[in-house]
């Protein structure tokens, strides 16, 4: 205790002497600055959201000392990352990647093996390489932000003319958001689907560009995203297979005007058959974005106001304060909001709006609620922004509901289905019953598919409160999985456990991926152990959790 209130003694990675590893950060540094190799022998600081540590979790949900870096390395250019990859399959130290570290409910920066180097792309590779305002396109590198994209294009007086797509948070990178497979809420939200090419650096330590970026001279890597041959991009993406250090990215044409609309719905029970509205309507991008449909305890919680100003008692908040609390607000006595956005001259909306509003109240009781009258800071506004691809960090706010408070997500597909939302309705609210835990569901709906986004919020300083939340994710992950529901994304703590969920055909995925693995990363040095892959020095040792 008395050394970490000062110094830490830095973890080094299991199996290697600390002198040995300390003498290899010497030869790192030989070709780096040595300013730029940097050990983890400070007190573990959780910082906040644009202040964030890139040696831990902030948010951890095991002990903060759990997944930890050993040291972190500040490359400049692809030949430095390569460099490093080099040098950590001549020391066999395992290295793990971060673009800006700020993948909050999923393990923030933190290494999923104790004592990897961390590779902190994002602070001094962080140019906008280019922007294409012709095929609304850009080149960037892992230190863009949602937030520096957006400021470019207000600087180049590009903003009226396309727009970003952003997560809920914009502080992230958008390469590190984009590999991770996460979302926004524009036409344009799958953030995967919209990229076009990459530069990655394998854990080898050569370089490829996929795509059309593998042909010199060509002019069209950010415009067709498959080039010839197989398309790998797809091994790059959730996987440990390779570095980014660049990456292409669509942008959306201004669509000539938007308007953002939100519904309320009186109960619980109305989430089936709504859903089964929504479905046909979004595939027909009728409903244009990722939409949102939110259960009014989310409602209290994005408040920003802590659960001890309602409720002192212990279990989840009772439904009738929710209910007393939310009535105070546009939400009223209604139990689901949505939030959608039309997109396109008015003329255009008010088709597409007529439609949506008769389909929608053909739920008896829905409201339309008149934006006109919601205060300026109202959580509404902060979802308008992002439906519109300005950055926002209102989202935050729910975090204060515990203190210390941390956030880690349960979040299965399903298809667009009222049996289905339903079904998971059911079995996260019985779950988080069972572990006294306040339950915030919120359905984000794709094309063909929703996520049921569920995030746990936790007191990250209560070993006990950590517990709870982490066996009532283990329990929800493993009954939704008994159900035929997978996770789209999970936290490092959960990604052994996900993915064996994917298990048909006797696992016949994961030995795949492991014969990738061993092929592309012999020593298995990069980000061992993420979405559950591990290289063969690593398997069989016990590293699953
Ligand atoms: P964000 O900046 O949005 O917070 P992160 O940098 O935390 O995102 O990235 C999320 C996860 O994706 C990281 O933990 C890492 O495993 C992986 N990742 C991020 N950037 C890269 C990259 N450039 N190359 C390979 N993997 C990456």
């Amino acid at each position: 205790k008395h050394l970490k209130e000062r110094q830490r003694l830095p973890v080094v990675p299991l199996g290697i002497e600390r002198e040995d590893f300390y003498n290899a950060l010497e030869e790192l540094k030989e070709k780096l600055d040595a300013e730029h190799v940097e050990v983890n022998d400070k007190p573990l600081r959780d910082g906040w959201y644009m202040e964030h540590p890139n040696t831990h979790d902030m948010m951890t949900i095991l002990d903060e000392e759990e997944f930890v870096a050993s040291a972190v390395v500040y490359p400049s250019t692809t030949e430095e990352v390569q460099e490093i990859v080099k040098w950590a399959n001549k020391f066999l130290i395992p290295i793990f990647p971060i673009s800006m570290g700020r993948n909050l409910g999923y393990g923030g920066a933190a290494p999923r093996v104790r004592g990897s180097v961390t590779v902190d792309l994002g602070k001094r590779m962080n140019k906008i390489l280019n922007i294409n305002p012709e095929d609304y396109t850009c080149l960037v590198e892992p230190g863009v932000s949602f937030y520096a994209l957006y400021d470019e294009l207000e600087k180049k007086g590009l903003r009226d003319y396309m727009w970003i797509d952003t997560p809920d948070l914009g502080g992230g990178s958008i390469i590190g958001n984009t590999v991770d497979r996460g979302v926004g809420y524009t036409p344009y939200g799958d953030h995967w689907a919209c990229h076009s090419g990459l530069e990655v650096v394998l854990p080898t330590g050569e370089v490829i560009r996929t795509a059309m970026g593998a042909l010199p001279g060509n002019n069209t890597w950010q415009v067709f995203p498959y080039g010839f041959g197989p398309y790998c991009d797809g091994i790059f993406s959730q996987s440990n297979f390779g570095i980014v250090t660049k990456m292409g990215m669509t942008l959306m044409p201004n669509p000539g005007g938007y308007e953002s609309f939100m519904y309320t719905f009186p109960n619980e029970q109305d989430l089936a058959p709504l859903i089964d509205i929504i479905r046909p309507l979004r595939i027909a991008s009728m409903l244009e974005n990722v939409a949102q449909l939110r259960h009014v305890t989310q409602s209290l919680a994005v408040s920003g106001l802590p659960r001890s100003k309602f409720f002192s008692g212990t279990g989840p908040i009772p439904e009738d304060i929710v209910h007393a609390e939310a009535s105070k607000s546009y939400v009223g006595d209604h139990t689901w909001a949505y939030y959608g956005m039309s997109y396109g001259p008015a003329h255009i909306r008010a088709h597409k709006l007529a439609l949506i509003d008769a389909e929608f109240h053909k739920i008896p009781g829905c409201r339309k609620i008149d934006p006109s009258k919601l205060p300026e800071d109202e959580y509404f506004w902060s979802r308008d922004r992002i439906a519109a691809g300005i950055p926002d960090i209102h989202e935050l706010r729910w975090v204060n509901w515990a203190p210390n408070g941390s956030h880690i997500a349960f979040s299965p597909v399903s298809p667009i289905r009222g049996t289905d939302a339903t079904q998971l309705f059911e079995l996260g609210k019985k779950i988080h019953g069972k572990y006294d835990i306040d339950f915030f569901p919120a359905f984000c709906v794709g094309l063909r598919e929703m996520h049921l986004i569920v995030e746990i919020v936790f007191d990250r300083d209560d070993p006990a409160e950590k517990k709870r939340a982490l066996d009532c994710l283990r329990e929800m992950v493993d009954e939704a999985a008994d159900k035929g529901y997978g996770e789209y994304r999970t936290h490092l703590v959960l990604m052994d456990q996900v993915a064996g969920t994917y298990s048909w055909n006797d696992g016949a995925l994961a030995k795949f991926n492991e014969r990738l693995k061993d092929a592309l990363d012999p020593n298995g040095i990069l980000a061992p152990g993420r979405c559950g892959i591990w290289g063969k020095r690593y398997r069989g040792f016990g590293w699953e959790m």
